[in-house]
């Protein structure tokens, strides 16, 4: 189980998530009922469906969506969902070989990554089922790091300038 997240990653996963969830709420204006509409969990390898294949990126976001004939009314019935499934043995790896990166700070540039391109997806800026990847991984890759920048967590500022470099 060496290369999962334990417990104590796990809390701070819920801790980076707060933080995301909230950087992106604050930046687009989004409300409880955005995310309702729009659901969406977090994941670690462990906790994935066996389909739910990673790479060798630091997540993976999985849409399902029902039918429209299965839909009901309301927005607690919602078509879409989301899932990210974190890549635990990338992340871990990486905050172990790269005594900069801590792993709160890498989770928040992570999270708030895959929530941009929930929100984007949401707003149709772009379509989930054929876009130009590499745009859209360019697009929000910069708004991420211009989100996190002036987060007051100890070591974003290494993780985000990391990012940027490999921008
Ligand atoms: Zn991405």
């Amino acid at each position: 189980m060496k290369n999962y997240f334990q417990p104590r990653h796990l809390r701070i996963v819920d801790e980076a998530l707060i933080i995301a969830e909230e950087t992106v709420s604050d930046r687009f204006g989004l409300t409880c009922s955005f995310w309702k509409r729009h659901p969406f969990d977090v994941k670690s390898l462990l906790g994935a469906m066996s389909w739910e294949r990673v790479g060798n990126g630091y997540a993976q976001l999985f849409r399902y969506a029902k039918k429209v004939c299965e839909k009901r009314r309301g927005s607690d019935n919602p078509l879409v969902f989301y899932r990210i499934v974190l890549n635990d043995q990338r992340i871990i790896s990486t905050t172990e070989s790269e005594a900069v990166f801590r792993m709160k700070p890498l989770l928040v540039y992570i999270l708030i990554h895959e929530l941009l391109h929930i929100v984007r997806f949401t707003r149709f800026c772009c379509h989930f089922d054929h876009y130009d990847r590499l745009r859209e991984e360019k697009t929000v890759h910069k708004l991420t790091c211009k989100m996190i920048n002036h987060l007051p967590i100890p070591g974003i500022h290494e993780v985000a300038s990391h990012f940027q470099a490999s921008a």
